[in-house]
């Protein structure tokens, strides 16, 4: 389990900005020290734990890049047609090695060994054969062309991936290629979801005329799945203090983060925080961000714990601010920074300064060619449709103050949140 003090999401100021925040659970969470070896097919999405140095040059040796016919540049005429004998010819994956003599071409095929002297390849579709069955090459191709050399794409000893990666398929392709099967790679998180709410009810299950189906729990854990955790889905905890308590300590013995949503506003009935407050230590970060709502950060029994808002839109926008940096953190990922992408407004809008705010939006090919965002017509933080419906979020950062049709603003898309 990863050591974290007690005091370790302090914060002394009134207003949390997003950039606060995200640098506070970089400083000071630290990693689970675990480790694992996984197969190769296991390794797409974990966190590599140890460097991966290239342990051969890729390609492994020198190859055509084509189907056609190898020569020696030196053979070559500058600004004539030539022809040349064919004196051999390789497959890929032939191990015995040509070699080609002046004058001569090699039929060659792509990704075999280049024959020992030739240099250069002349793309079948280049050529023609005379009546003599000699091959004709056109002039003014340059020396090398069409040659894959060794380590062209990576040099035995490259540094190819530091620890904290967080691995994609094209990873897994590049290991793959240098030969191994197996990786050490951070262990999985064990992540325990609870929701509150004396008004939710698993789907599935009766639900009164006051109550709602829980929504949250099945978007934080499938969003926490997509970041590699382990999720323990310990279903709703009714407003009760002592429950809430009870339930809390029991997850922080097999957790290495407990979320939770809702109850953690100021109200009298915000249980979720006077139940960390009794077991443990907690903070409540006001942040400077819209949608979202005061989050709740603590420590039960050594485990961290984040409360984040019961209003879905709000769970979702802060999960992406405070959440996933912590798993991120936690799992000794490279904090990946989310990067907006420029598109164009094609709607206004006024907000405070000083505050962060995310506006949902679809993306749409204007006219020229350009994207442009169109903002969500309702702006509810309990607007669950409004995240189905939409493609994405377009980031206002504190100093902007008005948004006016045709300005370039940052969208985050979905798919690049998780
Ligand atoms: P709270 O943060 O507890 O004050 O809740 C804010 C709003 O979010 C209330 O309208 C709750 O009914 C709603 N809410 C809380 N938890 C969930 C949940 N798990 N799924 C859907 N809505 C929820
Ligand atoms: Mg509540």
């Amino acid at each position: 389990m990863a050591q974290l003090s007690d005091d370790c999401f302090a914060f002394g100021g009134p207003l949390m900005s997003v950039d606060e925040a995200v640098a506070i659970i970089a400083q000071r969470v630290s990693a689970v020290a675990e480790t694992e070896w996984v197969a190769l097919a296991e390794a797409d999405g974990r966190i590599l734990a140890s460097a991966i140095e290239a342990p051969l040059s890729l390609p492994p040796f020198t190859n055509s890049a084509v189907d056609g016919y190898a020569v020696r540049s030196a053979d070559l005429a500058s600004g004539a047609e030539m022809a040349f004998p064919v004196s051999g010819r390789v497959q890929a994956g032939t191990s015995a090695s040509v070699a080609i003599s002046p004058g001569e071409a090699v039929r060659i095929f792509t990704g075999a060994p280049m024959p020992v002297g030739a240099d250069t390849v002349f793309m079948q579709e280049d050529i023609r054969i005379d009546g003599a069955g000699r091959v004709v090459l056109p002039p003014g191709l340059r020396a090398g062309a069409n040659v894959r050399p060794t380590g062209e794409d990576v040099r035995k000893g490259h540094a190819a991936f530091a620890a904290g990666r967080s691995l994609q398929p094209q990873d897994v392709a590049l290991i793959a290629a240098f030969g191994l099967t197996r990786v050490e790679v951070r262990r999985r998180l064990r992540v325990a979801v609870f929701s509150t709410g004396n008004e939710v009810v698993s789907p599935g299950s009766v639900r009164a005329a006051a109550q709602l189906f829980d929504s949250n729990r099945y978007m934080l854990s499938a969003m926490l799945r997509r970041l590699g955790c382990d999720v323990q889905d310990l279903g709703i905890l009714r407003d009760d203090r002592a429950s809430l308590a009870g339930a809390l300590e029991n997850a922080a013995a097999n957790a290495d983060l407990i979320l939770t949503s809702g109850g953690v506003s100021t109200g009298e009935e915000d249980h979720v925080k006077a139940a960390v407050e009794n077991i443990g230590t907690l903070v409540l970060w006001r942040m400077a961000i819209k949608p979202g709502r005061p989050v709740a950060m603590g420590i039960v029994k050594g485990t961290p714990f984040i409360g984040v808002p019961g209003n879905p839109v709000a769970s979702f926008v802060t999960f992406t601010h405070v959440v996933r940096p912590t798993i991120m953190a936690l799992s000794g990922a490279v904090p990946r920074p989310l990067v907006p992408m420029p598109v164009r407004a094609a709607f206004s809008y006024a907000k405070k300064l000083g505050r962060r705010e995310y506006v949902r939006v679809n993306l749409r090919k204007a006219a020229d060619g350009s994207l442009e965002a169109l903002k969500f017509p309702r702006e509810g933080a309990g607007l669950l449709s409004s995240l189905v419906d939409t493609d994405g979020l377009v980031e206002l950062g504190e100093e902007t103050t008005v948004v006016t049709p045709g300005q370039t603003v940052g969208f985050l898309g979905y798919s690049n949140l998780n």
